[in-house]
């Protein structure tokens, strides 16, 4: 993390002085290789700081989202067998203190931070309510680094086929698996970010993804360390204090969802002038529709490129290296996830487990230096979605003759409305065409003639009205009858993860 101009930021030799020091601390507690260090923060410096210092002490780091509660938390900390946490004070106190305490799980050293810790600025709306406090039975980051010198540790021994962190997958579709990622897997993924995007040492990087999350492990720490650049970090994505970020620091790429470069455009104040550093844009995690990109490019003044992957591909698998065009499916509207990254092999099969004939729809299966080996502690889950090291994406798509990838849709989501096909995507790319939608989001609810039908979510652009059965008229003139949506509600908002992914389960579940 170097030294962004005009900031304050602690420079890279800071971070790898003071992971020594956390990794010695660990070492002294009895920590040994193979053992586990969670981290459950929002984004700052001592995420990082942990990150490596768990490296440094032969362990791996268990990355848990800070949004999680005690169920969850509870959940991951003994799935992985976590022997020592860093975490936030405010929720050492309220939730992971309470836990520990219960004695259910195997947490012995507790090391507690603040957003104050490192903080830059004086950033009022960031740090409400936040004290710097010490709490009970926790040992406090800043005093430990000034305490501790673990820069004689003996090296790690561990390679590249070894385990470096543990990411939950989101949760979009069912129970919490943790994916082991591999130190060979993140040092890829990190260098395939380097070559597509061509970032120079010295651009910052502008961290909007959570850091838990594997678009921010890979897309912002690993590619901040292998070029060697700073890296931006704000306590959590949002939009006002991101447009004063960039104001500031002038970071020259990011990649987020869509929905964050969406809400970065209606971040109030914001003017293209403000985005003229960020030349190099990509976008991940969720489908981008063609209306929305274009709108989009025209607002930041430069392409947002597609880039396609999941958490046990650490990030990319597939996308659009800089200053490429992916091509719009003319027959479905979707646009290109991208090409394979380098030494990696894209299978689309069929039900049979049979390949496809190119153009033709089937399930993404994966292998490459980016895909997992499995998951924590769970040979059922690593033998269904691996088999042979192959991972079976639960991704549905094609290729075209050309190599290009798209994707219809994820498998689960589809809808079967009287026994057609309906893929939700399609059915929000036509809503996004509509001036006034901003976001769109199509579920399948159960109907007792045609077993299940198409209903729609959308939230509105800034100022705009429209009629709920406007929407409906205006798709059922695009689609084909069993498709259209037979009802559309307007929200305020869509609920959504905290990568930005529009959460159609908990659409689902309101039904
Ligand atoms: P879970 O796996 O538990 O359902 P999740 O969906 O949030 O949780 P991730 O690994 O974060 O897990 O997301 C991966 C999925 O995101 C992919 O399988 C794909 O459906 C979707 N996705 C990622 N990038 C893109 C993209 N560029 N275009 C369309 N979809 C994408």
């Amino acid at each position: 993390m170097g030294e962004p101009s005009g900031g304050a930021h602690r420079a890279d030799h800071d971070v790898d002085r003071a992971a020594d020091a956390l990794a010695g601390a660990l070492v002294a507690e009895g920590f040994v290789t193979g053992d586990r260090l969670a981290i459950y923060t929002q984004n700052n410096p001592a995420f990082v700081i942990g990150l490596v210092a768990a490296w440094k002490a032969g362990g791996i780091a268990v990355l848990i989202n800070p949004m999680n509660r005690e169920r969850e938390l509870r959940y991951m900390l003994t799935d992985s067998g976590v022997v020592a946490l860093l975490t936030l004070d405010d929720l050492y106190r309220t939730v992971a203190g309470p836990l520990i305490a219960s004695g259910d799980t195997d947490v012995r050293t507790v090391i507690t931070c603040s957003p104050l810790d490192f903080q830059t600025r004086d950033d009022t709306r960031l740090f409400e309510g936040v004290s710097r406090e010490a709490v009970d039975g926790a040992v406090d980051l800043t005093v430990l680094i000034a305490a501790h010198d673990g820069s004689t540790l003996p090296r790690p021994a561990f390679g590249p086929g070894d385990t470096a962190v543990l990411t939950y997958t989101s949760g979009t579709t069912g129970e919490p698996k943790g994916a082991m990622n591999i130190h060979g897997n993140l040092a890829f993924n990190a260098q395939v970010y380097r070559d597509w995007t061509g970032l120079r040492s010295g651009e910052p990087i502008l961290a909007v993804a959570p850091l838990f999350h594997i678009t921010g492990l890979v897309g912002h720490i690993m590619f901040a360390i292998i070029a060697h650049t700073p890296l931006i970090l704000m306590h959590r994505f949002a939009p006002d204090v991101a447009l004063d970020a960039i104001r500031e620091h002038r970071p020259v790429f990011t990649v987020a969802a869509i929905t964050a470069y969406n809400a970065l455009s209606a971040a109030p104040g914001a003017t293209p002038e403000d985005f003229e550093s960020l030349r190099i844009l990509y976008s991940g995690g969720a489908p981008i529709s063609p209306a929305v990109g274009d709108r989009m490019e025209k607002f930041f003044g430069a392409y947002i490129h597609n880039i396609y992957g999941l958490t046990e591909t650490n990030s990319p698998s597939h996308g659009v290296p800089l200053g490429v065009r992916a091509p719009v499916d003319e027959a479905s509207g979707a646009l290109s996830v991208g090409v394979p990254v380098f030494n990696t092999v894209v299978r689309v099969v069929g039900e049979d487990g049979e390949d496809v004939p190119v153009g033709e729809v089937g399930e993404f299966v994966t292998s490459g230096p980016q895909v997992v080996p499995g998951y924590w502690n769970k040979p059922d889950k690593t033998a269904e979605s691996l088999p042979d090291g192959a991972l079976r994406t639960g991704d549905v798509g094609f290729m075209d003759a050309d190599g290009w990838f798209y994707i219809v849709d994820r498998k689960k989501d589809m809808i079967n409305a009287s026994g057609y096909k309906v893929w939700p995507r399609e059915v929000e790319d036509v809503l996004y065409t509509h001036p006034a939608v901003r976001e769109s989001a199509v579920i399948g609810v159960p109907d007792e003639y045609r077993g299940e039908t198409v209903k729609a979510y959308v939230s509105l652009q800034e100022g705009a009205s429209v009629d709920e059965q406007e929407l409906v008229d205006f798709c059922k003139k695009q689609m084909a009858a069993y498709k259209y949506p037979r009802q559309v509600v307007i929200v305020d908002e869509l609920p959504k993860t905290v990568t930005g992914k529009i959460l159609r389960r908990s659409l689902r579940d309101g039904n």
